[in-house]
């Protein structure tokens, strides 16, 4: 299946096809269908639910040319086809972001006059429209109030906030619902079944979970897996692309913490670390395994889970109250973890929390030995590493701000190991490479195939994690390229390939698999090494 094809052939081309905005969809067709169509709507919501989307169905069912203005435009004709393609002449989409001046406003006002080329209605989305001036929404704001009855304005944000009321009055306003994990993962499903594409269902959770509200990000994280794994999505195959750490792994690490075992943690933890684990996650992860042991303890019930095992382990070692306290310190610590000089130690801080300061059932005994005798020495080292740690992070983010565009590119590695972002937008972060930037305009180059990668919403968060960083607003530009980008990832799995070919030339080399083979005229077999993966990724 060719790589790039989910997302564009999957794009909901009918209201119908939408999902998880039912409510919204239902009272639109309902207009339209009644024919009582307002001059301008106000879409709003998080990026990634599908505004754009909604609104170029919206042009359609305004400009078709068979079933005339109606909820369910045919798909077919002209008009309807160059919606789909992005190429209908009376659909103006307009990034606000990119054209915020009054004169930019003006100039696109002043067409407003003239009749549609091609079809119905000549239709304005305006995209991001929070970011326009105050003097391009009063310019704005004269057309609104009188509107020629051949145009139509459909304005998207994600910041509603930050619209004049004197615009809001003068819009039908619809605010689109963050898609649920359930939607996202039954609506994955029937696609991936309806493409023959094999999938493993943890997989599709996760993919689910982590695709935070966007059916679109869902898709291209599918397809990248896909494209990763012969045709197959595989939960191993996601936690790769994302550097999750697999469930055996947190299970694993639920069982030291109920076993309150300190030293084999530490040991755990250092070795996933060269795994690249992120941390964020992993907290994530048990907050999510204490919250579902806390439902189980009070109504019996267990979801179909892949951490069954650490909810059973956690639920016969504590009571309702102690699981309550260490949900108390994971989720402040989660909080803490952006303070911590980095992950990992804020990670480490918090299980010896976990365990120093939660009062198991069992070995109270020795947790009160453990308390009264490290109790002095934790806040110590707590206090301490606040007062070193700190001031470094701020110095070495400062010099990275100060950083020229060459060094982004050189450092783009350290750069976006410090970035406060999730797994999505560093899967990103991993595939584009650094060009150059004009100004606050900075651009990044992407392989062609993994185009799909670079969603809306990703692009927007490592823009946001960017500008943070270097303590100023960015703007990230990207560009495909057909060269084979140098990026992050590449040269992670190249590091990796290497060292497999290291080793089994060492493994061929190997006096002992030499006597074996000449013996019984072995031969080893092709691609069955593996390493085990603390060496990808350092
Ligand atoms: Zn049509």
């Amino acid at each position: 299946m060719n790589n790039t094809v989910l997302a564009t052939k999957w794009r909901p081309k009918s209201f119908s096809d939408l999902v998880g905005q039912e409510p919204i969809v239902k009272a639109l067709a309902n207009s339209l269908d009644n024919n009582r169509i307002h001059h301008s709507y106000l879409l709003t919501g998080t990026r990634g639910v599908g505004k754009t989307t909604l609104a170029r169905i919206l042009a359609k069912c305004l400009n078709c040319e068979t079933k005339g203005v109606s909820s369910d435009p045919c798909s077919e004709c002209i008009s309807c086809e160059s919606i789909d393609q992005g190429q209908f002449v009376d659909l103006y989409e307009i990034d606000a972001a990119s054209r915020t001046k009054v004169e930019d406003t003006r100039e696109l006002l002043e067409n407003v006059q003239y009749m549609p080329t091609q079809g119905r209605f000549k239709v304005y989305l305006i995209d991001e429209v929070h970011m326009l001036s105050t003097h391009s929404f009063n310019a704005l704001l004269k057309t609104l109030e009188e509107p020629p009855s051949h145009v139509k304005f459909i304005l998207a944000t994600t910041d509603y906030q930050k619209i004049p009321s004197t615009i809001l009055s003068r819009c039908l306003h619809f605010g689109l619902n963050r898609i649920s994990v359930k939607t996202i993962s039954d609506q994955l499903t029937k696609i991936l079944l309806d493409e023959n594409v094999t999938f493993e269902k943890e997989a599709i959770e996760n993919i689910s979970r982590l695709a935070d509200g966007s059916m679109r990000d869902a898709l291209s994280l599918a397809e990248q897996s896909i494209s990763h794994g012969d045709n197959k999505i595989t939960y191993e195959n996601i936690c790769k692309i994302l550097c999750l750490t697999p469930a055996d792994n947190i299970n694993k690490l639920c069982e030291m913490i109920i076993q309150e075992d300190i030293k084999s943690l530490m040991i755990f933890i250092d070795k996933i670390y060269y795994e690249s684990a992120d941390f964020k996650y992993l907290l994530e992860e048990i907050i999510s395994i204490l919250h579902q042991t806390a439902i189980y303890k009070v109504t019996n019930l267990i979801k179909d889970s892949v951490y069954e095992k650490s909810i059973l382990a956690f639920s016969e070692k504590l009571n309702e109250e102690n699981i309550q306290t260490l949900y108390q310190i994971c989720t402040s610590s989660l909080k803490d973890l952006e303070y911590a000089p980095d992950y990992k130690s804020g990670f480490e801080m918090t299980i010896i929390r976990m365990i120093l300061f939660s009062p198991f059932q069992f070995n109270s005994k020795k947790m009160q030995e453990k308390f009264s005798k490290d109790e002095s020495q934790e806040k110590k080292n707590k206090v301490d590493s606040k007062k070193k740690i700190e001031p470094v992070e701020e110095k070495e983010k400062k010099y990275i701000g100060s950083q020229t565009s060459e060094d982004i590119g050189s450092k783009w590695e350290t750069i976006v190991s410090r970035l406060e972002i999730d797994s999505i937008t560093k899967n990103l972060a991993k595939n584009i490479m650094f060009n150059n930037n004009q100004g606050s305009n900075y651009h990044f180059l992407i392989n062609e195939d993994l185009k799909n990668v670079a969603t809306e919403k990703s692009i927007a968060k490592l823009q946001e994690a960017l500008s943070n960083f270097l303590g100023k607003e960015i703007f990230i530009k990207l560009n495909l390229s057909e060269n084979n980008l140098n990026t992050i990832n590449k040269t992670q799995e190249a590091n990796y390939n290497d060292k497999i070919k290291l080793a089994e030339k060492e493994i061929d080399n190997d006096a002992f698999v030499k006597a074996i083979k000449d013996k019984f005229e072995a031969k080893s077999i092709d691609n069955s090494i593996k390493i085990n993966e603390k060496s990808k990724g350092d």
